[in-house]
């Protein structure tokens, strides 16, 4: 993947978490991602392996992309 910014290619890597990933409007402590309106869950939660999602980076610019097209960025739904 190119930077949009600077055009250079992108270095992919994964984001892991213990805790399921998600986008969501403003911070929240209680709940999942599903229970709060607008939220994208970009990894679901799975008991022994956690949750992954593949992004990529720009060093150069400090910027990090998750393409979640259909689902696509989930490592536990991709593998
Ligand atoms: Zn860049």
């Amino acid at each position: 993947m190119k930077c949009p910014y600077c055009g250079e290619e992108m270095e992919q890597g994964v984001i892991q978490s213990p805790h399921e990933i998600a986008w969501q409007n403003k911070r929240s402590y209680i709940g999942r991602a599903k229970f709060h309106r607008g939220s994208i869950v970009l990894s679901k939660l799975y008991m022994f392996e956690g949750s992954a999602v593949i992004a990529n980076c720009c060093r150069k610019c400090e910027k990090i992309i998750i393409d979640y097209k259909e689902g696509s960025c989930d490592m536990n739904q991709t593998k």
